[in-house]
């Protein structure tokens, strides 16, 4: 059985496809710049060079189209027939309350999507176009839904409701959903199979580490627990998101520097985080080194960086009454040995020791505890596509 997997952002589009017999990859890109000047598509497979195709793309339609060419190309493509194709698995952001689990898309699915499009206005209107699409180019095959969100619907409520009016939950479905969803779930059962035990038997801490960060507590399987909320704003200090604040902070700044709310906004997704603090990058690679040659501010962000993941880690094990694994995930999480190592200081006493050898270890599955920790400290990198095809064969 052959999955697409596809994952459309505003102006990109990222695509895998899988033979699931095998689990095997046997082609992905990217599409940048949809819509805008310079629209390019950067496709490989295992045995083919990665070809580069720059040519106009004005929307996600055309976007697809050429991926879809691609992917049949007789020289450095993967497939005789487009017909090889049983079904693609689609990457959505938001799904509001109404979905806990991956769903194949139907009308009342796609009407849902759009609902939610105010809750997710970045994000959904570019997964609604991608769905969209394939279904007038491949309109034989079934399209699956996979939600950031659904994993942590199962956040009991007195985590996910905000202490705002009652009202705003239910008007304007003000509470906590939680994202990365898709990752948090992956990296748990890789965690709960390197362990060897059950899932349903374990109390995990994942911690996915990118520019976009957040942490969940995993119990039993479930997401009891995470760090980001309403919108992906909420929680840790990030590349350039600030997570939490003092919410006073922010009607102090809009009245001091006369901001609009679209402005505030702003400041506080694009402008702030490590990049706020550092004034350095929102890389996580220029702040480290722009900390080791000595640059206070970019030492100040990683420190602030670092305390808010300690801090997570430690209130999520109270939260769930013990943890058994720490997982670290996403571009940092996978490969930052120094970050690894400054967030897992002083949390002995959750009996959670870091090898500091087995810790010199990047994007590679494995163990960094020692051997006498009662906790496991993983590193697990992120396979979010994988998960998607799965779940897409799984209702195909
Ligand atoms: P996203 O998908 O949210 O864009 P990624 O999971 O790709 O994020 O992570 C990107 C972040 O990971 C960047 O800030 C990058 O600096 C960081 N990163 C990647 N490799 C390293 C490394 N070797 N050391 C430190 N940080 C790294």
């Amino acid at each position: 059985m052959k999955v697409l997997v596809i994952n459309c952002g505003s102006s990109s589009l990222k695509y895998q496809l899988f033979n699931m017999d095998t689990e095997e990859a046997l082609a992905q890109g990217l599409v940048e710049r949809i819509g805008l000047e310079g629209a390019r598509l950067k496709h490989e497979t295992p045995s083919t060079d990665k070809k580069v195709i720059e040519q106009p793309m004005e929307n996600h339609r055309v976007a697809l189209k050429s991926v879809l060419e691609a992917l049949v190309n007789e020289t450095y493509g993967a497939l005789k027939s487009l017909d090889e194709i049983d079904a693609v698995g689609h990457r959505v952001v938001h799904a509001g309350e109404k979905y806990s689990e991956s769903v194949v898309i139907t009308d009342d699915v796609m009407d849902a999507l759009k609902e939610c499009i105010e809750l997710a206005p970045l994000h959904n209107p570019p997964n609604i176009m991608g769905i969209e699409a394939i279904q007038e180019l491949l309109p034989k095959v079934t399209n699956v839904g996979v939600f950031d969100t659904a994993f942590h619907q199962t956040i009991p409520k007195e985590a996910y409701i905000y202490p705002l009016p009652y009202e705003y939950y239910e008007e304007y479905g003000v509470r906590k959903y939680g994202f990365h969803g898709t990752s948090h779930r992956y990296v748990s059962k890789r965690a709960s199979e390197m362990m060897g035990k059950d899932l349903k038997d374990l109390k995990l801490v994942t911690c996915h580490l990118g520019n976009g960060a957040s942490l969940a507590a995993v119990k039993n399987g479930k997401s009891v627990a995470t760090s980001m909320g309403f919108t992906p704003l909420e929680g840790l200090v990030m590349g350039t998101r600030c997570g939490d604040l003092d919410p006073a902070i922010v009607t102090f700044i809009m009245n001091k520097k006369g901001l609009s709310p679209l402005e505030m906004d702003t400041v506080m997704n694009k402008k702030s985080g490590v990049l706020g603090i550092s004034g350095v990058s929102s890389d996580f690679r220029d702040i480290e080194d722009a900390a080791a040659e000595g640059n206070e501010r970019a030492q100040l962000a990683l420190m602030a960086f670092d305390l808010r993941v300690k801090k997570y880690i430690a209130a999520y094990a109270a939260v769930m009454g013990g943890v058994d694994g720490i997982i670290f995930t996403a571009g940092l999480g996978e490969n930052s040995i120094d970050n690894r190592q400054a967030i897992m200081e002083g949390l002995d006493f959750l009996g959670a020791k870091l090898d500091i050898e087995k810790n010199k270890v990047r994007g590679k599955e494995t163990f960094v505890n020692t051997d006498d920790s009662k906790v496991k400290i993983m590193v697990i990198p992120t396979n979010e596509e994988l998960m998607i095809a799965r779940d897409t064969k799984e209702l195909v």
